[in-house]
């Protein structure tokens, strides 16, 4: 935030005086943070984005612009014309960088009125979050949001130049699109000019920065929009902002080098967090999910899944025999010190464990002279210890056991060892833990839909080693894609595309498009790949995201100037919102009044 200093210092703002100042004459103008009437003297701290003045009025040298400002109210707008002069001795503000001077008031305009805020504006606190959007053009004149706004200008200024310095270009690609498959639902526009047909709000410009890359603009960048008409989630906003990026003639390891060090520099420049490690580990999918149960681990703790499978194969516990018989798993995390756990603690866990799908949760607690643990009488010895010292468990900590498909162990002991993150702080919030998850399974069985679907992007390219699999195993095949974690949370992803039509075709056949189908839907870029597409790859950064984490703040929403609420409205415009009948009947929609929701009447 150097810069906005340096604008300051060049203009005279609620911020940039100083002592060198004193004896100057100045027009300030900004909004009354505060007023403070001393029967005699009238005080006001007058605030702008830059910082905040004290501003004086003296009923002896000034009475007419005294008695003005005897009228003042919080939030007035005022333009003050005074005189720079050093607070008196024992009145310094050290806090405040202006908190050497004050300016004396000889000329008071007062701009505008302002009916009281319906909060706070100077002062933190508590404010129900529908009651700050509806209003937050007087949200954002807080503090804590000006600071936010104000990083996420520096850090998208900071991404922008890390590219321009290295040959990108920004090209703005159309809002107005067709719709495309990228696993959510699309925004539909209607056309009035051609009723009955319906442009798509792009879920992203992925089609469109490959086409860049056929055209040759090799190095390519947007600060794009994404549109998403997804169930709204605390995290999640119907429109997000992305640093798109695409590449051509390179390898994964091109576009991660690249954004490694983008990060590296931005976290750094914009964070006082330490980067846990650097380079960045880079992990398979496989491996990822084999430790931590998920593709999005936080290496900011341990407590890694271990697996049981092998060493409890010939055990007599009828639960566990079955699992393993019936190709399903054994595996435990270590809660290290949580062998006095009640039972009530236990019960908690338990449940957790049952909504991701696990029949149950299996507990061992390792105390100095015993081991407490339901199903220890089934265990033989040694598999008590291959469940307990075996994975580590020292005396004092609490093992906690799934047995089930892969998948379900997976899911339920990823959820207990973010749960035990959490409630042992084991994630230390001062550092932050960056690592790339690769390998992906390119394709994912939909039962419901009877078909093959990409678990991340149908345009990625796939292993060429893996290739012979497409039509014998189609799940083992690993896309050229790579996420960028950290702490836990998904910073970004991107791959190496398919260049060929050929492999692009074959994937879009799996996915269940017939031929016919596939010139519908994909038919530009398909037609684009027959007229000499160059290798290519890229990227897409959240930009919401990684904002929120290096602003320490716990949702999306507030590194947004005007987001959406969690359930996706506009609490300020109100929208979505009902239109005009004639509006309708221009684009030849007729309602079912059955699905009509009443949002605001
Ligand atoms: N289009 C992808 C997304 O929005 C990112 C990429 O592969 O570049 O998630």
């Amino acid at each position: 935030m150097t810069d906005q200093t340096t604008t300051a210092a060049s203009r005279i703002t609620c911020g940039s005086l100083r002592l060198d100042d004193a004896g100057k004459t100045v027009t300030l103008q900004g909004w009354v943070h505060r007023r403070r009437d001393l029967g005699g003297l009238i005080f006001i701290d007058l605030r702008d984005r830059y910082g905040l003045t004290q501003i004086v009025f003296n009923p002896q040298d000034n009475p007419a612009t005294h008695a003005l400002a005897s009228d003042v109210r919080n939030e007035y707008v005022l333009r003050a014309v005074g005189n720079v002069r050093p607070r008196p001795e024992g009145t310094i503000n050290p806090k405040l960088p202006t908190g050497e001077i004050e300016v004396e008031v000889t000329d008071l305009d007062i701009l505008n009125v302002a009916k009281t805020p319906p909060f706070e504006i100077n002062q933190e606190g508590e404010v129900d979050e529908n009651v700050r959007l509806r209003h937050r053009y007087l949200d954002l004149r807080r503090a804590r949001m000006q600071r936010n706004v104000l990083l996420r200008h520096e850090m998208v200024k900071f991404m922008r130049e890390f590219l321009y310095a290295r040959d990108f270009i920004e090209v703005e690609t159309p809002n107005l699109i067709k719709s495309t498959p990228e696993g959510a639902r699309d925004f539909l526009v209607p056309s009035s000019g051609f009723p009955g047909n319906y442009y798509a709000l792009p879920q992203s410009p992925q089609q469109l920065k490959q086409l860049l890359m056929v055209a040759g603009y090799d190095r390519y960048f947007q600060v794009a929009r994404c549109f998403r008409d997804e169930p709204q989630r605390a995290d999640r906003q119907p429109e997000f902002t992305q640093l798109d990026i695409e590449m051509s003639f390179v390898q994964q390891q091109d576009v991660m080098s690249l954004i490694e060090e983008l990060y590296i520099d931005l976290i750094g420049k914009y964070s006082s967090k330490h980067l846990q490690q650097v380079p960045f580990p880079r992990i398979t999918y496989a491996e990822s999910m084999r430790r931590f149960g998920n593709d999005r681990p936080d290496l900011r703790f341990g407590v890694e899944l271990q697996d049981l499978s092998d060493a409890l194969r010939g055990t007599g516990f009828n639960a566990f025999a079955q699992t393993l018989a019936g190709g399903g798993q054994v595996k435990a995390i270590v809660a290290p010190g949580c062998a006095d756990y009640t039972r009530r603690e236990i019960d908690e866990l338990t449940e957790m464990a049952k909504r991701s799908g696990a029949k149950g949760l299996a507990t061992i607690a390792v105390k100095a002279d015993e081991i407490r643990s339901p199903i220890a009488k089934f265990l033989s010895p040694d598999e008590l210890v291959a469940m307990t010292t075996g994975i580590g468990a020292a005396p004092g900590d609490l093992v906690l056991a799934v047995a089930d498909s892969p998948s379900v162990v997976a899911k339920t002991l990823s959820a207990l060892r973010t749960e035990i993150g959490s409630r042992l702080n084991l994630a230390d919030p001062t550092e932050f833990a960056c690592c790339w998850v690769y390998e992906f399974p390119m394709l994912e069985f939909n039962e419901d839909e009877n078909r093959w679907e990409a678990t991340h992007n149908p345009f990625s390219g796939f292993l060429e080693e893996d290739a012979h699999l497409l039509d014998s195993a189609p799940e083992k095949v690993r896309a050229k894609q790579y996420d960028l974690v950290g702490n836990g949370n998904e910073l970004g992803g991107g791959s190496v595309r398919n260049h060929r039509r050929a492999d692009q075709e074959k994937l879009m056949q799996l996915m269940g498009y017939p031929k016919e189908e596939l010139h519908a839907r994909f038919g530009a870029l398909l037609d684009a790949l027959d007229y000499g597409a160059p290798p290519h790859g890229g990227i897409a950064m959240g930009i919401d995201r990684i904002v929120m984490l290096l602003a320490d703040e716990g949702n999306i929403r507030e590194v947004i100037a005007f987001p959406k609420n969690q359930r996706g409205i506009d609490m300020m415009f109100e929208a979505p919102n009902r239109v005009e009948q004639s509006q309708l009947d221009d684009l030849g929609i007729v309602l079912d009044p059955k699905k009509i929701v009443a949002l605001w009447d």
